[in-house]
């Protein structure tokens, strides 16, 4: 019997990063594992080379943003495995600026993905958490440990100069980590939150490479300047950043029994900083 052994894991933003490192974690720990992501294309990658190493894994393409992709993530996860035991809240983006520059658009952008979309998929995935246990309670006179792990940041729980907006959203989702695990303790459901310091990912990689994602027709660059990448490794006690694999370690200490009586708390996995 392996930690997740069994277990049905949706992961958002799975495609790379942190995600596709901790949906490869699950799935080497015995979970059937959804991959989800805004793009396809990196999803399947992903998935493949879970299926590659033996797993059981299904790949979908969901906006997290979108109402309808929220309502076939649950749909198309219930119907293939036949419940969720683990929901991980991934997904997301930067989208810098100095506040008194930063626009609607760039506010309200970090707020729906880094807070109002895991609100949404967890209300969507509610049936499967709480009146799953209900049943289980009825029939067993308890119901089995049900996980839900939110990815927050070191901006949310410190701040950031330059990220208002998703300081705000990564703080907000751990307000609602804190809240949900208080009403939701009684069906044996587990809501944490993980703040990752600086981990090595596209997100954080040298903006000079000069890539960028589109929402909504908004051309956003990625990454951050060299400069400031020097100076967060000096920042780090260890010295250098996190990788993806050592990130998602946290999220299947969240998503196993090893913390069946752990909820409401915020991990900072940040290198000692
Ligand atoms: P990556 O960019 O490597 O991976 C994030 C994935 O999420 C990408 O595949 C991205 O797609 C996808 N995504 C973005 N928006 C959406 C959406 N609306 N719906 C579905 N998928 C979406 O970033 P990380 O792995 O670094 O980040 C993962 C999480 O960790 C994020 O929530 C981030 O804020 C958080 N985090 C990361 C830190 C770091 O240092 N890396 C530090 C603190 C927190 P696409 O590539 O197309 O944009």
């Amino acid at each position: 019997m392996t930690l997740l052994q069994d277990k049905i894991a949706i992961i958002t933003g799975a495609g790379r990063g942190i995600g596709a490192a901790t949906a490869e974690a699950y799935a080497r720990f015995g979970a059937r594992v959804v991959v989800t992501d805004i793009d396809l294309d990196p999803a399947e990658a992903t998935a493949a080379r879970i299926r590659g190493a033996g797993g059981q894994v299904l790949a979908l393409r969901c906006d997290v943003t979108k109402d309808g992709d929220i309502e076939e993530l649950i749909g198309q996860t219930v119907s293939t495995f036949g419940g969720i035991d683990v929901l991980v809240n991934n997904a997301g983006y930067t989208w810098d600026g100095t506040l008194h520059k930063m626009t609607d658009a760039q506010w309200e952008a970090m707020i729906a993905v880094h807070l109002t979309a895991p609100f949404k998929i967890i209300r969507a995935a509610s049936p499967y958490f709480r009146e799953a246990a209900k049943a289980e309670i009825q029939q067993h006179g308890k119901a089995r440990a049900r996980k839900i792990v939110n990815i927050s940041s070191t901006s949310g729980t410190r701040g950031n100069a330059g990220q208002a907006n998703y300081s705000a959203g990564k703080a907000g989702i751990i307000g609602l980590t804190k809240t949900l695990a208080k009403e939701w303790g009684q069906f044996n459901v587990q809501v944490n939150a993980v703040a990752f310091g600086y981990i090595d990912t596209r997100l954080t990689q040298a903006k000079e490479k000069g890539e960028f994602t589109e929402r909504d027709g908004s051309k956003i660059d990625l990454g951050i300047p060299e400069q400031m990448r020097q100076m967060a490794t000096m920042m780090i006690p260890m010295g250098r950043p996190g990788t993806p694999e050592e990130a998602a370690g946290a999220v299947v200490f969240f998503g196993s029994a090893l913390a069946d009586y752990v909820s409401g708390q915020v991990l900072e996995v940040t290198g000692g900083m």
